[in-house]
């Protein structure tokens, strides 16, 4: 059974707003977003909200572990709602668009490095960079 976005709220110790609701139903819809296209979602059901309101919810949701926040080169940190995973993604070096790549192990680290200089490596987070089949077809015409 899936937890509700409530349940998950009231077990990661923060209270149940509309705001916060909101905010993960819309990255359920839009994963990879920044906090402008999440802002707009969120403005269409929860007209009084402000960009800024988005921002605190998603520092408070990252914060408590139920989205992820990823910040490829050159791009707007990114929300997204799968997490626990260790995924990677790919991101195109042209227009920026992002898709989840599964774990290249299946388990966290998933990759192992050649040295630690000590750390016990916990997770490792992968940047794969490319053209999307959009751009591979713009720049074959
Ligand atoms: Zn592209
Ligand atoms: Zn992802």
């Amino acid at each position: 059974m899936e937890q509700t976005v409530e349940s998950a709220l009231r077990d990661a110790g923060l209270r149940v707003t509309a705001g916060r609701v909101t905010v993960l139903d819309a990255l359920h819809s839009i994963p990879h977003s920044d906090a402008d296209q999440v802002f707009r979602v969120v403005a269409r059901e929860l007209p009084t909200t402000s960009i800024q309101s988005v921002h605190n919810i998603l520092a408070d949701l990252t914060e408590a572990g139920l989205i992820r926040r990823i910040e490829p080169a050159g791009s707007a940190a990114l929300y997204e709602r799968r997490i626990g995973d260790n995924h990677h993604h790919v991101v195109c070096s042209r227009c920026g668009a992002i898709a989840d790549v599964d774990c290249v192990a299946g388990h966290a680290p998933c990759l192992d490095p050649s040295s630690t200089s000590g750390f016990a490596i916990q997770s490792a987070e992968v940047t794969f960079w490319g053209l999307c089949g959009d751009c591979q077809r713009d720049a074959a015409q």
